[in-house]
């Protein structure tokens, strides 16, 4: 762990706090140079740096632009006296080079802000752990498809203004007979570099059109959502064939969503359009999903016929805190009503966020304050209860 502080006592009692949180290694820079060069000679990578934006020499800002190249996997934590809007955008600029950035300490930093600040690093460094699992072989997943381990859990939205579940979306889990059970994360980019988008997608649409039917057949009257990735909406047939399926499961077009996100740069728009208009005629909802990320943009909005809009979890999480997040939330609900659509938030956790989203005039909202994605099989109890107690 790094502190970086050109003050000697603030830098001198961020040390003291760290040791008293139980962090062995700190090291100390008066500024970003010196920094840099503490670096570039430490053999063991660091894992945190926590720097002071404002620093003769070389400051914070210049610091975390040079010292983007010389780490990778070190986590960044803001600390600083200059106003929220201003660590805000040092914050995007560092996570635009690939840093991890903890967060954002107002100073004058005390022992209970490093805390929560190291306790969210322990989390993280504890899922990145999980990450490093090796690597998924191709040959392997597409077993996997074709055995149909990749199943839909299943996640509900609910509509704010009365807390009814509307609908279900769709997300994928691989029961791996010997890692256990891996989320996307761990195989989409794979399927779509690797040829098998098509097979997994048609494995996820017809499970989740199945499900929905039978929820159809309970009295449920929920909409399943299925997140569609740009080049599964290449191939020419897929309006027909998606539209079969709803067919032959007698689920009307109207209560299947469609999500797309630009994740990966098509060459072939043209199609996707097309698909995309031709799924619209056919009555299927669709989806812009993530939106206000760099994959998810008004362009999109200006060329496709979306009904509903999803915002991206990093405007959600914490907004209650951050005046700049609330500005972005309210005016993309503003948006969505100007242009007809329902908007759905998503990762809501706190009771305050959802309270926020009322506020702001959101329509639907989806997150682990509601329910975590679940089991096919756990969906229906799971919906019994929540109507006893919303
Ligand atoms: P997404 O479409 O944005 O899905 C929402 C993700 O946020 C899910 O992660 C969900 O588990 C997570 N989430 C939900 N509520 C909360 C919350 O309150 N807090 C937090 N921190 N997270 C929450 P998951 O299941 O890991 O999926 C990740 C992404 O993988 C999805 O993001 C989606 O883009 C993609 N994906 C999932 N299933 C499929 C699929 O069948 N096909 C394709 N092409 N992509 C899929
Ligand atoms: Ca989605
Ligand atoms: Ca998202």
């Amino acid at each position: 762990m790094m502190v970086v502080e050109d003050q000697y006592v603030p830098r001198q009692v961020a040390v003291a706090l760290l040791r008293d949180l139980g962090v062995a290694e700190v090291l100390q820079a008066e500024n970003g140079r010196d920094a840099l060069d503490q670096i570039r000679c430490t053999v063991a990578p660091l894992d945190v740096i926590i720097c002071d934006l404002d620093m003769p020499q070389m400051d914070g800002v210049q610091f975390i632009r040079n010292v983007g190249a010389a780490t990778a996997g070190t986590s960044i934590v803001l600390a600083s006296g200059v106003e929220h809007a201003v660590l805000t955008s040092v914050e995007a600029m560092a996570r635009s080079q690939g840093l991890d950035v903890l967060g954002v300490l107002e100073k004058p930093v005390t022992s209970k802000k490093l805390g929560d600040v190291l306790a969210r690093f322990r989390a993280g460094a504890a899922r990145a752990v999980r990450r490093m699992a090796p690597p998924i072989d191709p040959v392997e997943l597409r077993d996997a498809i074709a055995a149909r381990q990749i199943k839909p859990h299943f996640q509900p939205m609910v509509r704010i203004a009365d807390a009814r579940v509307v609908g279900l979306e769709a997300l994928a889990r691989w029961a791996h007979p010997e890692r256990g059970t891996l989320g996307p994360d761990a195989f989409i980019s794979i399927a779509e570099r690797c040829g098998m988008i098509d097979d997994l997608t048609w494995l996820m649409l017809e499970a989740a059109i199945a499900e929905a039917a039978l929820w159809h057949r309970a009295a449920h009257q929920w909409r399943v959502s299925v997140n569609l990735s740009l080049p599964f909406l290449e191939s020419e047939d897929v309006a027909d064939r998606i539209a079969g399926r709803a067919e032959r499961y007698a689920v009307p077009p109207q209560e299947v969503v469609l999500e797309v996100t630009e994740r990966l740069a098509t060459t072939q728009i043209a199609p996707v359009l097309a698909n995309i208009a031709r799924l619209r005629m056919k009555g299927f909802r669709i989806a812009i999903d993530d939106y206000g990320t760099g994959y998810s943009s008004l362009q999109q909005l200006a060329r496709m016929p979306f009904t509903e809009l999803k915002v991206d979890r990093t405007f959600v999480g914490g907004s209650p805190e951050r005046p700049n997040l609330q500005a972005i939330l309210s005016s993309s609900m503003q948006l969505a009503r100007r242009l007809n659509l329902v908007s759905v938030a998503e990762g809501v956790e706190t009771g305050r966020e959802w309270q926020l989203l009322e506020e702001t005039g959101c329509d639907i909202a989806q997150g682990y304050l509601i329910a975590r994605p679940m089991p096919a099989e756990a969906v229906q109890p799971w919906a019994g209860g929540w109507a006893g107690t919303a």
